[in-house]
């Protein structure tokens, strides 16, 4: 196993990329958010496989041609992960992709969870905690492919049982592999607070965490915060109009650089190339520009008319995911 603070390279799905190619990166996006019980029932008429793989591999070109080179996919369990599907695609783009191990839960976990596991009715391993470390040091789903991010979410109902259950597991792993520990977290209710007690109490170093859509929030105390306490906030939801505005994300990333914080922001969309949860259709007419090209094509322009240096900019895309990815002093040749 290699401690904490020794990777060199980030693992993906077409192999071990050195932390010096990283270069710039969004570490929070989706390839396929599936439903898998869901679209058993109710198959989705709008989904097609080859024409997915497609779109993603023709959406990654052309999101490199604009500089980004590595695209983490913070897909998990939970969210319909697809290790063999996604490998389809990033073995025919330019784009580096990670993988992630965790299990997306708001509120309570499928039941298999519920009755299996220490002291419970099934009594045996902890299977997530099992799950986690497998995906990181042997790979997922049988493709080899390790998994580079953990991902823990909490939202609107706070640390229920089942999500400190998926929490605990997440910080074994990370303390086991090293890995981050990437957070969905409720921006109104100032949950990253609570996440952040949770990981640390657990054994997590915070300057390995980065506390999602932390650009939801509007309260610049709750970000400083954050902040304050090591982790890396995520400005990651450009284009996600029904959560925030970008005009409000602005504004916001504006008044932490203000501050001297850029070393702690990283920037992303959450968008995905296909979602069973928020349709082609629907994205069409309430988040026309919620795809993985809308930092280049109008935010970072935004941002540098309003003073935003290339400095800062390099420090968001390019070094701070280097950080998140392989720890503290492996930062190696600037
Ligand atoms: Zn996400």
């Amino acid at each position: 196993m290699r401690s904490a603070s020794s990777a060199r390279t980030v693992p993906t799905f077409t192999g071990d990329l050195a932390a010096d190619d990283l270069g710039q990166t969004l570490l929070h996006e989706h390839l396929f958010v599936q439903q898998p019980e869901v679209d058993r029932a109710l198959p989705d008429d709008g989904w097609e496989e080859d024409r997915g793989v497609r779109d993603a591999i023709a959406h990654l070109d052309l999101l490199h041609d604009r500089g980004v080179s590595t695209v983490v996919d913070l897909t998990v369990p939970g969210l319909g992960r697809d290790a063999a599907l996604v490998a389809r695609v990033a073995s025919r783009t330019r784009m580096r992709v990670v993988a992630a191990t965790g299990w997306y839960t708001h509120d309570v976990l499928p039941t298999f969870f519920r009755l299996n596991g220490p002291g419970r009715l099934v009594d045996g391993p902890d299977r997530l905690a099992e799950l986690f470390v497998g995906d990181v040091t042997q790979g997922i789903q049988g493709t080899g492919v390790r998994a580079g991010a953990l991902k823990v979410v909490s939202d609107v109902d706070g640390m229920t049982d089942d999500v400190h259950r998926v929490f605990a597991a997440a910080a074994l792993a990370h303390r086991e592999t090293g890995v981050p520990v990437f957070t969905h977290s409720h921006a109104p209710s100032r949950g990253g607070l609570e996440q952040q007690d949770v990981l640390e109490r657990a054994g997590v170093g915070l300057d390995r965490v980065v506390i999602g859509h932390a650009g939801d929030s509007d309260d610049l105390d709750y970000l400083q915060e954050l902040a304050a306490r090591g982790s890396f906030l995520g400005f990651d939801r450009f284009g996600m109009e029904h959560m925030a505005t970008d005009a409000q994300r602005i504004e916001m990333l504006l008044a932490l650089l203000e501050r001297g914080l850029a070393p702690q922001i990283v920037l992303s969309h959450d968008a995905a190339i296909y979602s069973r949860v928020t349709p082609p259709s629907w994205r069409r007419e309430h988040t026309p520009h919620w795809t993985m090209h809308h930092l280049h094509d109008r935010i970072l322009p935004l941002l540098r008319q309003k003073g935003v240096g290339d400095g800062e900019i390099r420090t968001m895309l390019r070094d701070n995911p280097r950080r998140v990815l392989v720890g503290p002093g492996n930062e190696g040749q600037r």
